[in-house]
């Protein structure tokens, strides 16, 4: 089996805790922040990054200033300003956060995202400077029925209509089937790297051999210490999206340690 990070040397891999609405206290998340740094300190062969509820970005990113983790955001609007009464601009997330997650299944399920929002959402990230996590991936009903890579297909084709292929270079891509986030059902190593090679193959074909071999393709579902050196030692595995184990200090740094290259 490949070591985790052998996939390309290009490749640094990356892991991204999802706190979702998560912690609910600002002492708590500042708690999470620090223990995740003090374990991170020195990291330089693998990215960590932590996306905090927004109400909680300020005090994280100072809590996470001057060390090896970066920040990002769960979700953001696609206008930099205007009467929409909750929502957070990418202007408002430029100088705070680096990453900015996009089209979670989750905001596509609860919240009526499309592929045609995560579209609009992907340029204006870009263009205030920010690193879009594009999420993408199956539900179980499409996974049994054989859909799989054409809902992958649609996915990337849709959300990433228009973007250039340098621009697909420098962004991210969560496979996450849906039917693992939250239930402590993984994908195995061999369905998440078809998934994957897929995804790779595709960007190559559609944006360029430059763009497939320098975007980062993570995998996110049910990711533990456990499973993580095997589905990032996949060869077009570049990392994870952990969700609820990104909420316990102990299980996220180790989950980095095993993704290391
Ligand atoms: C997620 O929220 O993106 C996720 C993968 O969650 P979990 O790790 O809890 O399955």
């Amino acid at each position: 089996m490949p070591m985790p990070g052998s996939s390309s040397p290009m490749r640094t891999p990356l892991v991204v805790g999802n706190w979702k609405m998560n912690p609910t206290s600002m002492e708590a998340a500042i708690e999470l922040a620090g223990g995740v740094r003090a374990g991170a300190e020195g990291l330089t062969d693998a990215i960590a990054v932590v996306c905090p509820p927004a109400i909680w970005l300020r005090a994280v990113a100072d809590s996470l200033d001057g060390g090896p983790v970066k920040i990002g955001a769960q979700t953001m609007h696609a206008e930099e300003g205007g009467a929409f009464t909750g929502e957070i601009s990418p202007l408002m997330l430029a100088g705070l956060a680096e990453y900015v997650i996009i089209g979670h299944s989750e905001r596509r399920q609860l919240f009526g995202e499309t592929d045609a929002s995560v579209n609009r959402k992907l340029g204006a990230a870009m263009a205030s400077g920010l690193v879009p996590i594009v999420c993408i991936g199956e539900t179980l009903e499409e996974r049994e029925r054989n859909d799989t890579l054409t809902v992958l297909d649609r996915q990337i084709k849709n959300g990433l209509d228009g973007i250039t292929g340098q621009q697909v270079g420098g962004l991210v891509i969560a496979y996450e089937p849906v039917w693992a986030i939250g239930t402590g059902r993984t994908a195995t190593t061999t369905q998440a790297q078809e998934a994957h090679a897929h995804i790779r193959q595709r960007l190559r074909q559609w944006f360029g051999a430059a763009a497939a071999e320098e975007c980062h393709v993570i995998y996110g579902g049910s990711v533990k210490p456990d499973n993580t050196h095997d589905l990032v030692g996949q060869p077009d595995v570049d990392g994870a999206l952990v969700g609820g184990a990104s909420l316990d200090i102990k299980s996220f740094f180790e989950i980095i340690q095993r993704a290391r290259g």
